[in-house]
């Protein structure tokens, strides 16, 4: 799809990925999975968060970052003054790994089109990465997420060139509050990078949204 196709035929395009992409069987996870969580968002965003993969909640209602990370998610955007109608999250793997293993090399290659192709369709400014295997993927380095949170760097994926922000995982600081105090470090450069200014200092953070959950299968893309 080129760069000057209209939002309406993009968030079609995203629409016809969702139902190809809900039953998939590219790799051995289609078998263990309640359903596949193909990412949900605003269709026309210009900033997407790429996660890992979705746990046990994620799996159960076909959303993304619906448990305690969300949570957190959600509240880091906020800070910003965004929620997550404003942006679109995703992961690297479409379906939940047994046990919330980490994800192996052949799945990440068996799903990575798919992530490419919603990249492609939503058109990005800024793809803030969260943790190792988002970075490592869409940077196509394997330098981890330690060295290069908070840095942006200029990358093109497939037809698509956008602004790669790493950060550190939110299921990471939830349990350490040196991590979470870099992540809000991090997430506070965020305006910068989407060209709209910092965010003034003295103004209170608006009230976390509820996680919303969509329950008919073609609102479970979320689109807004
Ligand atoms: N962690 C992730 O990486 N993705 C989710 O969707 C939920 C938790």
């Amino acid at each position: 799809m080129d760069a000057a196709a209209t939002s309406e035929a993009r968030r079609a395009e995203l629409v016809t990925l969702f139902k190809a992409v809900s039953s998939c069987t590219a790799c051995p996870l289609a078998e263990t999975r309640t359903q596949v969580v193909f990412g949900a968002g605003n269709a026309d965003a210009e900033l997407m968060f790429v996660g890992e993969a979705p746990g046990f909640h994620e799996d159960q209602q076909g959303l993304p970052f619906v448990g305690a990370a969300g949570k957190l998610l959600e509240s880091l955007l906020a800070g910003i003054g965004l929620s997550r109608e404003d942006v679109f999250i995703g992961n690297v793997l479409k379906c939940r790994p047994p046990g919330n293993r980490d994800p192996q090399a052949d799945e990440i290659e068996a799903c990575q089109e798919h992530l490419f192709r919603q990249i492609e369709l939503i058109q990005p400014r800024v793809v803030a990465t969260l943790g190792n295997f988002a970075t490592k993927l869409l940077s196509g380095s394997p330098v981890g997420i330690t060295r290069v949170h908070g840095v942006e760097q200029r990358v093109r994926l497939g037809a698509s060139e956008v602004l790669l922000y790493p950060l550190y995982h939110p299921a990471a600081a939830l349990y350490t509050r040196a991590m979470l105090a870099v992540l809000e470090q991090d997430f506070a450069r965020l305006p910068q990078l989407l060209g709209k200014g910092p965010v003034a200092s003295e103004s209170a953070p608006p009230e976390p949204v509820p996680v919303r959950v969509a329950l008919d299968p073609e609102s479970q893309l979320g689109l807004f």
